[in-house]
């Protein structure tokens, strides 16, 4: 490890920060001498504002989204679209699909795809609660929105052949989605284009 360049306050937040996805130690660094010039103006409101949301943050006793309510903002909107409902892995995915902006609909997060080989079976992933919400009526069409490796896909045959018996249609993102490619890391058009030709499965 580098030498302490300050205090352990400041080392402790540097190594903090570094843990975040996209900062290495390099930007860590840099981050917060930024934030320690603009004092008043950024550390104190940010430092106020991670407290709140660390006090408040809860997964959705729905559809399993991080938000500071339970049922979440999404579950709460009723100008979306209740027959549509969007299977996504992550959080990630979910706020990628949105930022994408293409469907108006409820989503599905799972938390996980199956993956044998790590372990990851289908009670670590939320699939009662998605059969709970496909069987209730509304829902006429669940979206496979998962990422096109071998555990997404695995995880959408899986699904497919669950929701077969609740007799709700099955689509699955079409192209555009590269094999191998994750949700997260693509842009809005390729996302939305995604979505809007989808396929059915079952
Ligand atoms: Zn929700």
């Amino acid at each position: 490890m580098a030498q302490a360049l300050a205090g352990p306050e400041i080392e402790r937040l540097i190594q903090l920060l570094g843990r975040l996805p996209g900062l290495g130690p390099r930007s860590a660094r840099r981050a917060v001498l930024h934030l320690m010039r603009k004092r008043e103006e950024l550390l104190v409101p940010l430092a106020d504002a991670m407290r709140v949301a660390a006090e408040r943050i809860v997964t959705c006793d729905n559809c399993g989204n991080l938000d500071t309510q339970s049922p979440c903002t999404i579950c709460r909107d009723s100008r979306r679209d209740p027959s549509i409902l969007v299977v996504v892995e992550s959080v990630g995915d979910l706020w990628a699909l949105e930022r994408a902006g293409a469907l108006r609909a409820n989503y599905h997060v799972l938390g996980a795809t199956l993956s044998p080989f790590d372990g990851v079976g289908p009670d670590e992933l939320s699939l009662p609660k998605l059969v709970e919400r496909a069987t209730g009526g509304a829902v006429k069409e669940v979206i496979l929105a998962l990422n096109a490796t071998v555990e997404g896909q695995t995880t959408a045959h899986y699904i497919t052949d669950l929701l077969t018996e609740v007799g709700v249609k099955v689509t699955r993102l079409a192209h555009g989605v590269p094999v191998g490619g994750e949700l997260d890391y693509l842009d809005e058009g390729t996302l939305s284009a995604a979505l809007l030709s989808r396929t059915t499965i079952g």
